[in-house]
Parts: C-alpha cells; structure tokens; sequence
C-alpha cells in the first residue's frame, strides 16, 4: 500500500481527497441541495422534495444493457422477512436499515461491512404490516433510525456507537416505528405506526444532535400540540369533524415518509384511516384522517391539510409521499405536490396551501367514488359502495358486505413513485386489486386491534396486478404503462440518463426507457424486491444499489392474491451496479496492486 503510494504521489492527492470530505458531517444545506448532492444519497426520497430523480446520466438509455453487479451483502440472520428500505449513502459509507430493526454501515466501494447494529426488540411488539423499516436519516455525523418497539437511536456514522436512544411512544399500545426520520433546519421529524390499534398520529419534532423533543403535532382534531414543553394548541376544533369521544383513538397514524420543502418550510405527511375501520361509528370528516398535512418547521402548527378521503370507510391511508414538484401552466410556474393515494386517485395540490390543482384515477377499477369534484375538493361518493353499518340481528352482527376497488392495500401503497423534471412524468408502483369488505361491532381496548372490519383482498384480472404507469400529472393522462403478475411493492427511481429503475416481488431490478417504458435491461436478484434502488456516483463511475427481500403487507395480508405470490423466497440483501468497463473491480484491484511491484 505504502509503495503504491510513494510511486502514484498525484493518485494519493485524488485519494485523500475523495476520503476526507468537503466538511465535518452532513448539514441542513447538504440536504437541502437534495438530488444535486450526486456523491452520495443523503435521505430518504432522494432530496427532502422526495422526487427519487437523480441528475447522473452517465448510466444512460444507450448503455444500461452493461450495468453489472459489483457486490452483494446479506443481512444475514435467521429471521429475515420483508426489506423495504432505502440506503443512504455518505463520504463512501452506505447506511442500510434491515427488517427486525437492525443497520447495517457498509464500505460503498467493497461492499465489506464496517459495522452493524441490531436493535434488542422485546417480546410484544406490534408491527401491522411486517418487520419491516424503510432507511434511516444523516444529520451531522449521526445515522439515525427508527424501531419496531417505538424508539428512534442516533449512531455514530463511523463506529455504530449509540449516541442518543430516545423513546417515541409505548410499544404495547401498539406504536411501532417503520419509516425513515425527515431532516429539516437540524430537526428530526418523525410519525408513529398503529392507526389500526387506535393510536393517535402525530409528528415530532426533536434536535437532531441531542434527540431532546421540541415540538409534537397530533394529526388528530382535538389533541394539544405541545412545543418547548408548553401547550402549542389543539389541533383543529374538539369535536368538529368527530362525534362523542372516538376522535381519543382515532388514528391517522404519520407511519409513512414525510417530504420538507425549504421554500415553504413545510413538512408534508401523510396520515392513514380514522379509527376503527367502521366509519358508521363516526359521522364526519374526521380530520385530520387520511390526509396530506402541511406543519411549519417552526411553529409545530398546521398550516394547511387536504383529505384525500374524508370520513373514510376502506382503510384508505393517505400516507403516500407528497412529491414536491414545479410545473409552468400560461407561463406562470406553480409551486405543486403530488400524491398516487391509496384510494386510486392522483392528487396534484398547491403546496403553498393545499388547494386542490388536479385529481385523476391511476387505476383502472375504482368503486367507492366517481371522481373527485376539482370545485369542492372532495370526492363525489357512491353511497352503495360504502361498508354497511353492523346488523345486531346478523350473523356475527355483520353489516352489508361491499366489493371495493382499490382494495385496502391501495392502488399504490408505501412504495415511492419518482418523478422526472426531464420528462414532467410520474412513474407510479400501482396495483389492481379489490377486497370484500364488511363491517363487525368493535370497542377500543389498549393494544387490540381495532378495526370493527373484516375483509378478503381479491384479483380483478388474472393477467397482472401490478403496472408501473408513467402519468402525466397535467393532462391526467397514464403515458405508458408496464403490467406485472405480482403486486408491485417495491419504489422507483428515474435518472436525468433517461431511465426508470424499479423492482419485482419476483426478484428482477429493471431499467427502462422513461418515454416509451421500453425494456432496456434487468437482473434477477434472487428474492422479491420490496425497496426503492438509488443512483450516486463514486470513483467517477455511476452506481445503482437496491435492497433486495421478499416480504410486507401482501404475504400477510394478502387473501387470494398471498396464494399467488407464496412461491416467492425471502432473502435479505444489497445489490450494486455499475457499468462494466472491461474489468471487474477485484480485477482493477490486482492490476492496482501488479503496478505497485
Ligand atoms: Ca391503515
């Protein structure tokens, strides 16, 4: 090494250069710069506008048949299950969260681990929808993440060491932690999973440094916000949108991704159904239920919020990532977010306040609405279609049971759609599918699931059920589309290359032409892909990496469409690619080292 060293002194000076970075740890304007910071993947989302668009084109439409795997790294472990995380990648170190609570740091270049650490999970932890966890967050030289019993741990990004382990909330009431923590102004913001154990959702916020709470939101009318230790308001008005008492367990739980834009200084996210399942027990919009809710940084105070589905009776979280977008209409630009929600329709807002811009299906089969009314904002219902109220003299007191379309797992779900600035498309992981659903007599009791709803998820075509759709989020119109058998589950990235890259549940990373949704190349992973790929580039070359596992909400809950995916293997692991340049890098290696003799 030394020798190789002394007689490549110009080659040293590039080496120590690419090893020190620009600065002490990742900063607020690092993230801010979002998917122009190309050397690595500072957050979750690509960019805190959550757009999974990467500016490299040196992986491009003409070249993407050499892509090739560099390494491979398991999880290992005996338990491995759903991975549906996306890595982040600093100062050569790629930070990659796994199923069971566990983090992995490893070398970019080699793919050897550095470090790892496995939460110690206690017996009763209540996650819905998997073991899953979707990435952590990198704010100074911290690497943080989120667990299945409710914590949020801070570890040094160089030796794993925690340097902070604060409690979210009491595992035992069902709180879980899935998704990647949002970085905005040196504070971590975090949601909460169990809206179907009724939890109340809610958005922290803490100092990312210390981990101390500065502000939380309830995402629920009528519950205080609370900031430096003081009463910040109640959340909307107490009982304006809920009847009775409900509204004290009424979910809307923040479990997905968040996205912030500095500009407006919003955090955007997402909150799932009311609680429980059976809407007839609470007349009202309940708010602020399946919703997109914008909160100032730092007020802790809602400043806007838009309801995708108002008193909703389907399990139609609204937690999908609002996707912070800029589009020109009569010469004027316009300041957007958009969201593919799990009740079938494509929401473009202004996400200056909220107002409604356009609201367009992305699947083919909707039941539960005709359309959404782009005057009022709201959906014009079809009444039949909604899950009827118990029967006392019934069966089981089983209320009318409806078929609706999407089913509860949506017409899209956790995994993120990308969207390009090159082309103006969304490319959306949706998915066709429909449930039987009834209703069924329900009480609130600590740590119970509280649905008062039975369901049976069902295929609508024998042919496919996922379709990767490139949409246009001005006209409404789907571009083009990519069926597949099984359910999509996993997210996707579109390159400045001209490519959209996205994943299987049969195992295949695809690229393909991000105008036409042609076909350029693919590889077989070995186990279903559930997790978004990423794009950055180091030594000079572009890479691509997924995380790579089989698992979430479809094989648990899937009904008929789990028989048809339960061939699929699970597994636990990264892959990395880059463009084969007529040698591996194991081979690059030993002709680094034959020069050095
Ligand atoms: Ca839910």
């Amino acid at each position: 090494m030394s020798r190789s060293i002394q007689m490549v002194p110009g080659l040293l000076a590039l080496a120590v250069a690419a090893a020190l970075p620009a600065q002490a740890g990742v900063t607020d304007a690092d993230l801010v710069a979002g998917n122009k910071y190309t050397s690595g993947v500072l957050s979750a989302g690509i960019g805190t506008q959550g757009q999974r668009f990467s500016p490299l084109a040196k992986v491009n439409t003409g070249n993407v048949g050499n892509l090739v795997p560099v390494w491979s790294f398991s999880f290992g472990g005996e338990k491995q299950r759903g991975q549906e995380s996306q890595p982040v990648i600093y100062n050569g170190k790629m930070f990659v969260t796994a199923s069971y609570s566990r983090i992995f740091a490893i070398d970019a270049t080699t793919g050897n681990q550095l470090w790892k650490y496995e939460h110690r999970l206690p017996d009763g932890i209540m996650p819905c929808c998997d073991v899953v966890n979707r990435g952590a967050a990198l704010y100074d030289n911290l690497v943080i993440f989120g667990t299945l019993d409710a914590h949020l741990i801070a570890l040094n990004q160089d030796t794993g060491k925690v340097v902070w382990d604060e409690k979210l909330d009491d595992y035992k009431a069902g709180h879980s932690y899935t998704s990647a923590p949002t970085i905005a102004k040196g504070l971590v913001l975090t949601g909460i999973s169990g809206g179907e154990f009724g939890v109340v959702g809610r958005v922290d916020a803490r100092d990312a440094k210390t981990g101390k709470l500065v502000w939380t939101r309830p995402t629920v009318e009528g519950h205080m916000g609370f900031k430096d230790g003081k009463e910040n308001g109640i959340s909307g008005e107490t009982n304006k949108t809920w009847p009775g008492d409900l509204w004290k367990q009424g979910g809307a739980a923040t479990w997905n991704n968040f996205t912030y834009d500095p500009e407006t200084n919003l955090v955007y996210a997402g909150t799932g159904n009311p609680a429980p399942w059976n809407s007839h027990l609470r007349p009202g919009d309940n708010l602020y239920s399946s919703s997109t809710v914008a909160i100032n940084v730092d007020t802790g105070k809602i400043v806007w919020s838009y309801q995708s589905t108002p008193h909703d009776g389907w399990d139609f979280d609204g937690v999908n990532e609002f996707v912070n977008f800029d589009y020109v209409k009569d010469g004027k630009t316009i300041k957007a977010g958009a969201k593919a929600d799990r009740n079938g329709f494509f929401f473009v807002n202004d996400r200056t306040n909220g107002k409604l811009l356009n609201a367009f299906p992305f699947v083919d089969k909707i039941t539960w609405a005709k359309s959404i009314d782009l005057n009022t904002g709201r959906p014009v219902y079809v009444d039949d279609n909604r899950p009827g109220a118990p029967i006392e003299a019934a069966e089981g007191h089983k209320g009318k049971m409806v078929f609706s379309a999407p089913s509860f797992l949506g017409g899209k779900n956790q995994q993120p759609m990308a969207f390009s600035p090159d082309t103006g498309l969304f490319y959306v992981p949706a998915n066709e599918w429909g449930m039987e659903i009834w209703n069924e007599p329900v009480g609130y009791k600590k740590g119970a699931a509280y649905l008062g709803a039975g369901f049976t998820i069902k295929t609508i075509n024998d042919k496919y059920i996922g379709a990767l759709r490139a949409m246009d989020p001005v006209s409404g119109k789907k571009v083009w589309e990519i069926t597949n058998n099984a359910p999509l589950w996993g997210g996707v990235l579109a390159t400045h290359g001209g490519l959209v890259f996205y994943g299987t549940p049969e195992g295949f990373l695809k690229a393909v032409d991000a105008k036409t949704g042609k076909e350029l190349w693919k590889f077989q992973t070995g186990t279903g892909v559930v997790a978004p790929p990423v794009a950055w580039e180091q030594n000079g070359e572009e890479y691509i990496a997924v995380v790579s596992g089989w698992g979430g909400a479809v094989p648990l809950w899937g009904g008929d469409v789990a028989k048809k995916v339960n061939f699929l293997n699970q597994g636990g692991s990264v892959w990395v690619f880059k463009l084969f340049n007529g040698q591996n890098s194991a081979s690059a290696d030993s002709a680094t080292l034959a020069a050095s003799h």
